[in-house]
């Protein structure tokens, strides 16, 4: 393969596929040719396992290289494909995975590590020795220099806000351990990761719905349903392996598959039905789903009142008038939410009225919010035919029967807006009323992105989090005590289960495992040395104070943020503000190389940046061991089958020599707060190169001490790795960096590892990898029985009560010994023990879902009788509103999407897909073509106020002409994956017309619904 050119390669296969069909089609006589026997290619290669390294479906890979493994041989890949027992590929790779050696020998690969001296042109070689000596230096004198020891209210903060920090997305939850420990010690406060700029509404909706931020249920289950609603998403071009599970629900359970989007995509083209939708406008959508189900009465009674807050009795002082909640404070664009709560009895429990009679009870009041969006009204805000919304209504509603189930697969689609977390409430709300959620074939299935933003989500590699969904400190919880007071929740119904109740629990063994021995319970574990946040560093809010010039130092790990961010061209000027920016990426990005004049792609002056850049090149997927989550929550365990290019180096081993050199710094020559940094414990074999595999056994965590049950016996010894979270204790005698991830790496050894793929029922394999949390495939699963263990659908039973425990294909997501019948709620992470349709102060917009406008919107006009337009707490910079555009000059609304072929700006360094998708268009609806005289592959212009993009223009009927509102609305689809470096023809960075607004509780930004205008070059 190696010696065969790719076009070379394609233009074979081409004539291949083709004289076959023509053979099969009988138009030829078939040859039959006396040929040599070929020698078998895979002979005398090695096979490595390991996973894509594109989505988070997570296929598996088999990868062959030559090598022999002597000591001097050097192992070179050269064939990757579908590993057959995988349980969700089986064997399957979509043409990214397809093209994945193609990225392993990409000619972007980094060999060696550069620099770029400010207002240089160039790069300059230099050692890895000068390197992190200099970055050393660097990092200690702006840390010594800026390090906020205590604010102006003389509280300990411990937080360096001068430089910050970027995380990967597809490197190991090893590397990500240690960003996190590196990036605490020195107490950075703006650390984010991917998660910020994808999936963060998810976490924020789901987890105040259902008590976790996760998917519910797998990709295998996706067969289980008899209805999908594919909706802000679309599986089959960005998950196309994980699609093959849709596919499967059609064939064998008949499942009728709905999408609704902007675009009639990949996904729609195999699905039973589509309805358009103007971007930027499903949650009026939903939330008419919601009026429908609940006025025609089509809810599954028995599931809404014993598993959801529907009955709990709200507080009388809580009301919303013309789209605003009780509280709401103009001036500070903020809510005082002190009403959005539960009436209390006298033990403090909430009030609940079983017969749903009280007006004030969570579901009459959800009633009456959702009956504004009458289907005439959804039709005019969404411009989706009346009859194609009433078409998904009333087939959603055929899931409120408890033997049938819809999944609602969702993605970017849904997060990148202003109101993102509200619009997955709202579906989440549906899925609730159905009974859909915890059974097999339901659930709220986001489609996580990179292959293992789920694992750094679940890290705490955001600026405000910790491991485990944990929160940092802020300022005022000077204390330890103050802290778990304020994050451990009180049960608000008798006798739940309110698992975050063993916050202490958690906190407690994180802190061990950060500062080791120093952690005591005299000095509150070490509670001091966490930097303590004021306000979020968000990247959003991050760039918006590198672009004051507030920000001297970036460290950019496997990240491009100028391709990823919004406002490409306002960040590029952040950037240029910099001191120094350090990138740690295998491949030669846009962002290492923002201050290169590249003509109108990127079209700066050098001399003028007077930035330095380091460029560290790393290891990708193939040349390292460790593990991944992919989006179902299976934490996979992959394999090195090749050693880095020319001197790359493993993201551990540049973590480790950069912060061994500063601790030496720190303890020769003292500096600001030096405590965090040495104590930090950073015991490994080798503390500049950590090993993956100490790492994982860290993350697991361990026993400090003997550890006893309730009889007082021994149950754990002393140095034994956790076997479960459940062990774990608030007195410094066990250590886990993740609680979530205990479990994973038992005395039983590397469980994330293990390749049974055996089918326990309803494509459940608990055998293969290992899943957070416990195991746990299907979350919520007790849900899929009712309240006395009988299954709402005997063909879906995945758990059941054998009289002691519970057993079955799953792992129940319950207390392994509460019987049917006793009362306990089946959502174990809810202080209610039940999913919220109301979601008191979760989140910052409403505890009930609204419709807003998006930030850039084409509606002149109020609509829904109030005045309130777009989110009221929406943050807005002012640099940012300055750079918004309106419907007058930008009369056109845009959508950003992925295409099958490509991967964000990775796959255009891949030779395979760079040859697949090699130019950069734009996707133009025929009606608007001809208004605009734009024939198919003229080159057109897409401006918004932000900055234009040229490409070439794809025609097409699958954007159609809207009626929103009475007003002819046209849509355009901006596809995201070219720039300016890579295999791939040269392009505009899509995200140059991207406004800066983020989601009002995650920040994440609104790529999905903004204005342009389109002009024919
Ligand atoms: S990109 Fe996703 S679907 Fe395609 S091979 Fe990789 S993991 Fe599988």
């Amino acid at each position: 393969m190696t010696s065969l050119g790719r076009r070379a390669f394609l233009v074979n296969t081409g004539t291949c596929v083709a004289g076959a069909s023509a053979v099969a089609l009988g138009f030829v006589a078939p040859r039959v040719q006396a040929q040599e026997t070929r020698q078998y290619k895979l002979l005398r290669a090695r096979e490595t396992r390991n996973n894509c390294t594109y989505c988070s479906v997570g296929c598996g890979i088999l990868m062959y290289s030559l090598g022999d493994g002597a000591k001097n041989a050097k192992p070179s890949i050269f064939h990757i494909e579908g590993d057959p027992d995988h349980p969700v590929s089986r064997g399957s790779l979509c043409p990214k995975g397809a093209g994945l050696v193609d990225f392993i020998h990409s000619e972007s690969r980094l060999q060696y590590p550069s620099y770029r001296a400010p207002g240089s042109q160039e790069w300059t070689r230099i050692s890895w020795e000068e390197a992190t000596d200099r970055i050393a230096r660097l990092l200690k004198d702006d840390r010594d220099r800026n390090f906020i020891q205590t604010n102006e209210k003389g509280e300990r903060v411990n937080r360096w806000i001068s430089t910050g920090m970027l995380a990967s997305s597809a490197a190991s939850n090893e590397t990500g351990l240690l960003d996190f420990k590196f990036a605490r010690a020195m107490g950075i406060v703006a650390l984010d990761c991917q998660a910020r700029l994808c999936h963060g509404p998810t976490v924020a909706a789901l987890g105040s719905s259902l008590g976790r931020g996760a998917m519910t249920n797998s990709w295998v289950d996706i067969k289980n349903a008899n209805v999908v609603l594919i909706m802000g998403g679309n599986p089959a071009e960005a998950h196309p392996v994980g699609f093959k599970w849709v596919v499967e629900a059609k064939i064998r359970n008949a499942a009728h598959v709905m999408v609704v989007d902007p675009r009639f995509n990949r996904s729609a083209a195999v699905a039973d039905f589509y309805a358009p939708i103007r971007a930027g406008s499903d949650a009026a959508f939903l939330l008419g789903v919601v009026n429908y189900l609940l006025s025609h009465d089509k809810i599954q009674h028995e599931y809404v009142a014993a598993y959801t807050n529907a009955a709990l009795i709200v507080r009388d002082d809580f009301q919303f008038h013309d789209g605003l909640f009780t509280g709401y404070d103009a001036k500070t664009r903020s809510y005082d939410m002190s009403s959005w709560e539960y009436e209390r009895d006298e033990q403090g429990y909430a009030k609940k009225d079983p017969t749903l009679q009280n007006p004030r009870c969570v579901l009459n009041l959800l009633r009456e919010h959702a009956s504004r969006y009458t289907p005439e009204l959804v039709s005019q805000i969404t411009g989706t035919p009346e009859k194609d919304f009433l078409h998904v209504c009333e087939t959603l509603a055929s899931t409120s029967v408890p033997d049938r189930t819809a999944t609602i697969l969702f993605a970017l689609g849904w997060t990148h807006h202003t109101n993102g977390s509200q619009i997955i409430r709202t579906a989440a709300i549906i899925q609730m009323l159905l009974g859909n959620i915890g059974m097999p074939g339901g659930g709220m299935n986001a489609l996580r992105g990179h292959s293992n933003i789920q694992g750094f989500t679940d890290l705490g590699l955001l600026s405000t989090r910790l491991p485990g969904y944990m929160n940092l400190p802020k300022d005022s919880q000077q204390t330890l005590d103050t802290y778990l007071q304020a994050v451990t929740p009180k049960a608000d119904e008798q006798g739940e289960v309110n698992y975050w109740r063993n916050t202490p629990k958690f906190f407690v063994s994180l802190m061990k495992t950060l500062w080791g021995d120093h952690a005591t319970a005299a000095n509150s574990w070490g509670y001091d040395w966490l930097p303590k946040w004021d306000r979020s560093y968000d990247m959003l809010a991050y760039f918006e104070l590198m672009g004051q010039g507030k920000v001297n130092g970036y460290i950019a790990q496997g990240f491009n943020p100028l391709a990823a961010m919004p406002d490409k061209n306002q960040m590029r000027a952040a950037l240029s503000k910099l001191k120094f920016l350090i990138t740690i990426d295998p491949l030669d990005t846009e962002t290492a190389n923002f201050w290169q004049n590249e003509g109108v792609y990127n079209d700066v002056n050098p001399k003028e940046i007077q930035t330095e850049v380091f460029r560290l090149p790393s290891t990708c997927f193939a040349e390292e061991n460790g593990s991944i989550v992919n989006s179902a929550r299976w934490v996979q365990w992959h394999f090195a089958g090749a050693r880095p290019p020319g001197e790359a180096w493993g993201d551990g081993r540049i973590l480790g020599s950069i912060f061994t050199k500063l601790r030496a710094l720190y303890a020769k020559e003292g500096g600001a707060c030096p405590e965090p940094v040495l104590n930090m414990q950073w015991n490994y074999r080798d503390p500049e190169e950590p090993l993956a595999e100490e790492v994982a056994r860290e993350a697991n965590g361990y026993a400090l001490a003997d550890i006893q049950d309730g009889s007082g016996a021994v149950v754990l010894r002393k140095g034994e790795l956790l076997p479960d979270f459940s062990v774990m204790k608030d007195d410094g005698t066990t250590s886990s960096y993740c609680w979530i991830f205990a479990g994973s790496w038992t005395q039983a050894g590397n469980q994330m590892a293990r390749r049974d793929n055996t089918d326990t029922g309803l494509g459940n394999t608990p055998g293969w990898a290992w899943a957070w949390p416990a195991n746990r495939r299907l979350l919520y699963n007790r849900a899929s029985l009712d309240p006395q263990g009988r299954p709402w659908d005997p063909r879906r039973q995945i758990i059941e009560w054998n009289g002691q425990r519970w057993a079955g294909a799953d792992v129940a997501d319950y207390p392994p010994t509460s019987p049917p019948g006793s009362g306990v709620g089946p959502f174990i992470m809810q202080s209610e023990g039940v999913a919220r349709l109301f979601s008191r102060k979760a989140l910052v917009d409403g505890p009930f879902p609204e419709h807003y406008e998006p930030t850039e919107s084409p509606i002149a006009g109020a609509a829904l009788g109030k005045t309130v337009r777009h989110n009221p707490v929406a943050r807005m910079f002012p640099d940012d509103v300055a750079r918004m555009g309106g419907p007058e000059q930008f009369p056109y609304v845009a959508t950003t999407y992925s295409v099958t072929e490509l991967f964000r700006h990775w796959t255009k360094h891949s030779r395979l897909n760079a040859i697949m998708q090699p130019e950069q268009f734009v996707e133009i609806g025929d009606r608007l073509a001809e208004k605009l005289g734009i024939a198919a592959g003229d080159r057109v212009r897409v401006s918004s106020k932000r900055g234009y993009i040229e490409a070439k223009a794809v025609v097409t009927k699958r954007l159609k002409r809207l009626n929103v509102l009475g007003q002819q609305l046209d849509q355009v689809g901006i596809p995201c994956h070219w720039g300016f470096k890579g295999a791939a023809r040269k392009g505009f960075l899509a995200n140059t017309l991207t406004p800066a607004m983020g989601d009002v509780n995650s920040q994440t930004p609104e790529f999905k619904a903004f204005l342009v205008n389109v002009e024919k070059i």
